[in-house]
């Protein structure tokens, strides 16, 4: 595989840094260019990033000594000096929608973890086992945008990626109703329990627009490519509820499921053993190699067990059984911050670079 040059737009930040721990040691992307905002360009990623860093492990020897550059000012370089970047900013709406843009208009591809072009038609939202052929719509975005190589792809929601996953392979089945309860880590909101010591004993009942995303995100990755575009599916109804959890890191989900056909338990848990997406096949290097892991021990999954098995990139469920109301119910689990975030990120990229999209 060829290698590829790459940016961090946001490199300062929780999941920037991420992207920055995640790339260290890639096989295929190495950071040429780290950029955030005019606060923290011109200074070393060490000084920029000084008290906040967050992750386990230290900076990268690679890049704890390069310059961090402005994403604004600096576009124009940053652009010509890599292959793509990954952006993650926590900017106003209206901002990161120009920045994407602008980058994309400089023959830039931009993997996003941003939220703000998730229900673009034109935009692939990628969970990369479960809608891969998503990714024929870049052609009608590079013509919406009138160039040939940019482009912007993004991935989901954290909050979507333990249940869309399970349930993905039962859609056999036939889905007609979802109640997902999401029991959410603190590193979803770029916290710890040092600078949230609120959270320790405790539960909020409320993250605002999750439920929201939770609920709608599930239909654009289950829709169809239609005319270059992706028609979002109009089933299964689903409704969720998000709660704040005293966790660092994984998200949890109690999942109660409807289906038209009904299938047998152990054709449920057959359909899980036996799914593989793309990733697999491909053999990516971030792909978890069996992607949808059963627990029979009714302990299981726990957050602090599980949420890192192969590399936090797998999903791991348990408790499958009947339900008085819906036909099954079970519990799922993924890491809110490597699945769900950046390293999702990175294997939406390792994806689109199998396929050919960077070069
Ligand atoms: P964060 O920790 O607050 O980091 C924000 C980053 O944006 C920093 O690098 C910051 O640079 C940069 N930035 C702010 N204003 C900028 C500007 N005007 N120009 C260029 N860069 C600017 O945020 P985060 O938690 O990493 O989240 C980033 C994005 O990812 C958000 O859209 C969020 O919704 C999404 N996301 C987060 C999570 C999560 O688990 N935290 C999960 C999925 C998606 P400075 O340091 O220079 O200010």
């Amino acid at each position: 595989m060829k290698n590829y040059n790459v940016g961090v737009i946001g490199a300062t930040g929780m999941v920037g840094q991420r992207f920055v721990t995640l790339l260290a040691g890639h096989p295929w992307f190495k950071i040429k260019v780290l950029a955030a905002s005019e606060r923290s360009a011109g200074k070393t990623y060490r000084d920029a990033v000084g008290s906040k860093w967050a992750m386990k492990t230290p900076i990268p020897e690679n890049v704890a000594d390069m310059v961090v550059k402005d994403a604004l000012k600096d576009m124009k370089e940053i652009a010509d000096e890599v292959d793509f970047v990954f952006c993650a900013v926590d900017m106003p709406s209206e901002d990161i929608i120009a920045l994407e843009e602008a980058y994309v208009k400089l023959e830039c591809p931009v993997v996003s973890n941003n939220k703000e072009h998730r229900h673009t038609p034109d935009v692939p939202m990628l969970i990369p086992e479960c809608n891969s052929e998503h990714l024929a719509v870049i052609d009608t975005q590079r013509k919406r945008f009138g160039i040939k190589r940019g482009f912007i792809a993004v991935k989901p929601n954290c909050s979507i990626q333990s249940y869309v996953p399970a349930l993905h392979p039962l859609k056999k089945f036939g889905i007609k109703t979802v109640l997902a309860c999401n029991y959410q880590a603190i590193s979803g909101a770029g916290k710890t329990f040092e600078t949230w010591p609120e959270m320790v004993d405790n539960l909020i009942p409320f993250i605002k627009g999750e439920e929201q995303k939770s609920e709608i995100e599930p239909l654009k990755i289950w829709g169809k490519v239609e005319n270059g575009v992706i028609v979002p599916a109009k089933e299964p109804l689903i409704t969720t509820q998000c709660l704040r959890v005293p966790v660092s890191d994984g998200h949890t989900s109690a999942v109660f499921v409807k289906f038209e056909n009904t299938p047998s338990k152990e054709e449920i848990k057959k359909a899980w053993a036996e799914y593989k997406g793309e990733p697999q096949t491909l053999e990516l290097p971030s792909a978890p190699k069996q992607f949808l892991n059963y627990f029979e021990d009714d302990n299981r999954p726990q957050a602090k067990l599980d949420r890192d098995l192969e590399g936090g990139m797998a999903v791991s469920i348990g408790r499958l059984r009947e339900d008085t109301l819906f036909d099954y119910k079970f519990v799922c689990l993924s890491h809110n911050t490597l699945r769900g975030a950046a390293g999702g990120g990175v294997l939406v990229a390792e994806l689109l670079a199998a396929k050919g999209y960077f070069d």
